[in-house]
């Protein structure tokens, strides 16, 4: 795995939020940072998994994204994000504009990250729902 600088990860963070959230002005204002490989606790003293790929804290503005796991870390930020802008769980809101992002991606020939956001997204129950939705044009945003 790539070491990522937190300049890197700031850059990466602009041009996604510049190209898949193009609406949303206070991306900028967000944090992102890396986490410790493993357990950890963060500044508000909540415990985290050493599994858990991304976290991303509301009231902070600030996102934290396990660099050392398998998941593609565009991938990963664009999951966080929508928690930020969306929903907070992995409800059907959350995964239409996961599915609405992975589409996005197919129309700018990014495969490789339209497919990480399809298999993050079918991981949750409600995504063949949203997708259904979607495909009805019963919920556009
Ligand atoms: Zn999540």
């Amino acid at each position: 795995m790539k070491p990522l600088s937190p300049a890197k990860l700031r850059a990466l963070w602009s041009r996604l939020t510049r190209t898949y959230f193009p609406r949303w002005r206070n991306a900028a204002r967000w944090r992102v940072r890396l986490r410790p490989d493993g357990p950890w606790t963060d500044s508000s003293g909540r415990g985290h998994s050493k599994d858990e790929a991304g976290y991303c804290d509301q009231k902070k503005r600030e996102i934290s994204v396990n660099a050392s796991c398998v998941h593609e870390i565009r991938s990963i930020l664009l999951h966080e994000a929508v928690h930020a802008v969306v929903c907070e769980y992995h409800a059907i809101r959350f995964c239409q504009r996961m599915l609405r992002l992975g589409k996005r991606a197919e129309k700018l020939e990014d495969w490789e990250l339209a497919r990480e956001l399809r298999e993050d997204v079918r991981r949750y129950p409600l995504w063949m729902a949203a997708d259904e939705l979607l495909r009805n044009g019963m919920i556009k945003r």
